[in-house]
């Protein structure tokens, strides 16, 4: 978007990656809670993907007031590296994630694969609107679901809350595309006039996250599938499967943010884009 199409930034939301929302948190609230100075934690991020290294170099990416994130790992180089120090990793017995911010919901898992950050916001949207579930199949938004390059469904919004009343009747519609040729495909449609969206997901690599450039390699649409098959059995098999449900996460804000949107979250977890098109000339 910074390179090709900065026109379209405003359009692009403001919302950090998951990596750097967690950089921030952890350097501030987490090193609060541990009472560590923000400038003796290290924050390391395991990914499944290369730009990553260079996202958390961003100058913008120090909310804290420290570099938010200070090394990332890939989960190719990360298994490269338990390999080498012979680590038994299959038979090694699970752990619970450690605490604060130890609970992860079905809605993280998902965000791995193409259609996933659609329908965990989703999830969440849909449910603060009406008070009700996503009327899907067990959660899932299938149309959005598979590996067809531009994905699109449709919604309508009806029996709002009171205070969502001005969305009543409001018919959603959404897209999800992966790949950068397929983004450039639903850009193109955008710009001509030919299609409208409420919500738009892209991913860049094939598939997402789960087939990101920094996954074990040889990554083929065999393997994308069987991969988009675990992260929703994983869903699936969830105390939690919506992110609003997250008890961590109302702590973290009844102790710390303060509200979605509010001073400091606005601060800590969202970011800004410019226009680079020039460095790419
Ligand atoms: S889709 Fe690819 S480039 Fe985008 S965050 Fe996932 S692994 Fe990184």
């Amino acid at each position: 978007m910074e390179y090709f199409y900065p026109e379209l930034i405003p359009n692009v939301s403001t919302c950090k990656s998951p990596q750097q929302m967690f950089g921030a948190v952890a350097k501030t609230y987490y090193t609060d809670k541990i009472e560590k100075k923000k400038e003796d934690v290290v924050v390391v991020s395991i990914m499944p993907c290369t730009a990553k290294k260079f996202e958390c170099n961003r100058e913008e990416m120090n909310a804290s007031g420290v570099k938010d994130v200070d090394y990332v790992l890939t989960t190719r180089e990360l298994g490269k590296m338990i390999k080498q120090a012979g680590i038994d990793f299959v038979n090694l017995p699970d752990e619970e994630m450690d605490a604060p911010l130890g609970i992860s919901t079905g809605a993280a898992d998902i965000f791995a694969n193409t259609g996933g950050v659609m329908e965990a916001a989703l999830r969440t949207v849909y449910e603060i609107v009406t008070g009700r579930e996503l009327p899907f199949n067990g959660l899932h938004i299938t149309p959005i679901e598979g590996l067809e390059g531009v994905k699109e469904a449709s919604l309508k919004i009806e029996d709002t809350k009171e205070e969502w009343k001005f969305l009543e009747g409001v018919t959603v519609n959404v897209a999800v595309a992966h790949g950068l040729g397929n983004a450039k495909k639903i850009i193109e449609e955008i710009k001509s006039g030919k299609k409208q969206y409420h919500f738009i997901e892209i991913m860049t690599c094939p598939g997402g996250c789960i087939g990101g450039g920094g996954q074990p390699r040889m990554t083929t649409d065999e393997i994308r599938k069987a991969r988009i098959q675990a992260i929703y059995k994983e869903d699936e098999g969830r105390k939690y499967r919506k992110s609003h449900e997250n008890p961590a996460l109302k702590v973290l804000y009844e102790e710390f943010l303060g509200k979605p949107l509010g001073e400091r979250s606005h601060h800590l977890l969202h970011t800004k884009y410019f226009n680079k098109k020039d460095e790419n000339a």
